[in-house]
């Protein structure tokens, strides 16, 4: 089966550098699935989740920003900001949702602290994911 190579990089570094059946990521124009052999095609990112499957194993990423590139064989993801979901300090993204709808309560028409508040809540979202996927893989009998 042809697989994709998948790289995601910030400019702090290597994120994901791993092969895949299927990536899913937050296209401008909409939620973007990609298989192998996709039409080329280069987008930017909005603000929320990736995840990576490959051979049945899904990893959940948080994305703020930035491009996405696919070729054939191929998708690079250069993020402004990107964590995996188990490298989520989900106390500094509760404090940074506090901040933002502090400033919000404030200042309604505030974008950036619109922004903040949305990489806050996605953060916790692709946590929280992880938590959930987590706990139901640990009861016995779970499937
Ligand atoms: P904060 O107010 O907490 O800095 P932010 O949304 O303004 O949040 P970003 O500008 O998106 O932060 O990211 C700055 C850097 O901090 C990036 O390297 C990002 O990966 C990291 N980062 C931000 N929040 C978290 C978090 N909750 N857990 C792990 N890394 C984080």
């Amino acid at each position: 089966m042809a697989k994709l190579n998948v790289e995601l990089v910030t400019a702090e570094g290597r994120v994901v550098s791993q092969e895949a059946d299927f990536v899913l990521a937050p296209g401008a124009a909409g939620d973007l699935g990609v298989l192998p052999h996709h039409i080329p095609l280069l987008t930017p990112l909005r603000t929320g989740e990736v995840m990576v499957r490959n051979d049945g194993v899904e990893e959940y990423l948080f994305v703020s920003g930035g491009f996405l590139e696919v070729l054939p064989d191929r998708v690079v993801i250069l993020a402004d900001a990107a964590e995996r979901a188990e490298d989520i300090d989900q106390t500094r993204a509760e404090a940074a949702r506090r901040a933002a709808e502090e400033t919000l309560a404030e200042h309604a028409g505030d974008a950036m602290a619109a922004a903040k508040l949305e990489r806050a809540l996605y953060r916790l979202k692709v946590a929280e994911v992880r938590r959930r996927r987590r706990d139901r893989g640990s009861r016995p009998g779970a499937s």
